[in-house]
């Protein structure tokens, strides 16, 4: 199969060559077509699968058909939804890179950044807009925006918006469009939620599943190292020293986290940068960049920040802490193996998230391997703090709500305020580790005696 047999035009095909693509992928094979026929599309699929591309290219190829040059002031025809700044910004960087030889104009909007560049944009005049929703919103408030000529919605990554708390705002955006349109949702899970947003929305979609739901890409190798918390850090390290990493990239549950964790890194001689969704746009685009030129090896994020990442063959991914939201994990390791590149990625787990371990392995149906690392052998007698789970369970979608806030800089600036959440205390007698609880442990060879003491100094 190859892009020409699936009917794009001559200025796509090249666009696509450059871009060192020979052959489609599934999504693309399968999205492609049907777009093209204007036909509603409900896509299952993951990140790393090329689906971009897939709604991208024949998305240009149909604003070509009723194009006009040098016609009248430029209406916005399509309009794609992403759920957060770096996933907006990298569709429209697709958008433009697919779209070089064709004369059609795009821009991107997203919140935590000035918006009169944004107006000065849209007046231009622009054919595809790509929007994150609460900035959009804004526009729309402003009248700086008019959508009543979109012809193509995409809806990308539905389910994390919805997660994102976006469900109101898209509705919203939604009254705004012409009722004659064609539709395109993605989205990596299908909740009851989503199926309701489809129903309400596509018109005898194409149903288009590239991936089990909830798996990892097989080319993705998952393992698990039992470390103890208090020496995740020294294991990271160790980790990206020995096997002389390049280029990994860490996740952390909070954002001062991201932080502590890249400040101490730099202490350890390996360089590192974090972005989370308390720092400024400016900051998280050069920590990005600094991380893409290979000019710090460790990039330290946080799940919303790291949302809709697209590095190419990124070849490690450590989970610091695991995910509360067990499909968080499948979106991680995503960011690996993409494209059909191999990826690695590694949990460093402590006692207090088995029971987050047991949720995931139960979610993507297998057993992760288990690999103590020499040296880093958890300390039987630390016990699990108590009901740790149920506790950052219930924190789990606050957080990630508060996080989204932050992230999308909502147009006044302001935060979200959060309750503090009271520490949580040890409980004397509390579960203690069951002897193997973490399942099949293969220990490995690890630090040699030297490698150990310089280490403990
Ligand atoms: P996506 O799932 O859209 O985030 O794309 C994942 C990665 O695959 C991106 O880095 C794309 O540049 C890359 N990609 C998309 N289509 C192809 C293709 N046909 N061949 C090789 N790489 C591709």
């Amino acid at each position: 199969m190859s892009f020409e047999s699936l009917g794009l035009r001559a200025e796509l095909h090249r666009a696509v060559s450059e871009k060192g693509y020979s052959t489609p992928t599934p999504i693309q094979t399968q999205a492609i077509p049907v777009v093209l026929e204007g036909r509603d599309i409900m896509g299952g699929a993951q990140t790393g699968t090329g689906k971009t591309a897939g709604f991208t290219l024949p998305l240009l190829q149909r604003l070509m058909s009723p194009y006009k040059a040098k016609n009248s002031h430029r209406a916005i025809r399509a309009l794609v939804l992403a759920p957060t700044r770096e996933l907006a910004a990298q569709v429209q960087e697709s958008v433009n890179t697919y779209g070089k030889y064709l004369p059609l104009k795009s821009t991107v909007v997203f919140g935590g950044v000035k918006i009169n560049p944004q107006i000065h944009q849209l007046r231009k005049g622009v054919d595809i807009l790509v929007a994150t929703p609460g900035r959009l919103l804004d526009h729309v408030g402003q009248r700086t925006v008019d959508l009543s000529k979109v012809d193509i919605l995409v809806l990308d990554e539905a389910d994390r918006m919805l997660d994102m708390g976006f469900i109101h705002d898209i509705r919203k955006v939604l009254a705004l469009l012409p009722k004659q349109k064609q539709t395109l949702l993605f989205s990596a899970t299908f909740s009851k939620e989503i199926k309701q947003l489809a129903n309400d929305l596509l018109d005898s979609p194409v149903l288009i599943e590239v991936a089990r739901r909830n798996t990892a890409a097989e080319t993705v190798t998952q393992v698990v190292h039992p470390v103890d918390k208090s020496r995740k850090r020294e294991l990271l390290s160790y980790l990206v020293g020995s096997n002389n990493w390049q280029q990994v990239l860490v996740f952390t549950r909070t954002k001062h986290g991201a932080d502590r964790l890249s400040k101490q890194l730099i202490k350890d001689g390996i360089t590192a940068a974090a972005i989370h969704g308390n720092k400024t746009q400016g900051a998280r685009t050069r920590s990005l960049e600094l991380f893409k030129t290979n000019k710090v090896r460790v990039l330290v994020a946080t799940d919303i920040a790291a949302r809709g990442l697209d590095i190419n063959q990124l070849p490690h991914v450590v989970n610091f802490d695991l995910p509360n939201v067990a499909e968080d994990y499948v979106h991680r390791i995503g960011r690996t193996g993409r494209a059909g590149n191999e990826g690695e990625a590694m949990s460093l787990v402590c006692v207090d998230e088995l029971d987050l371990l047991k949720d995931i392995e139960r979610l993507i149906k297998r057993d992760i391997a288990k690999d103590i690392i020499d040296g880093f052998e958890p300390d039987p007698a630390i016990k699990a703090e108590k009901s740790a789970k149920a506790a950052q369970k219930g924190r789990g979608r606050q957080q990630q709500r508060n996080n989204s806030n932050a992230n999308q800089g909502n147009s006044t600036g302001k935060k979200t305020q959060r309750k503090k959440t009271p520490g949580k205390k040890k409980k004397p007698g509390g579960k203690r580790a069951a002897p193997g609880g973490y399942g099949n442990q293969q220990p490995r060879q690890g630090r040699s005696n030297r490698q150990k003491q310089s280490r403990s100094r």
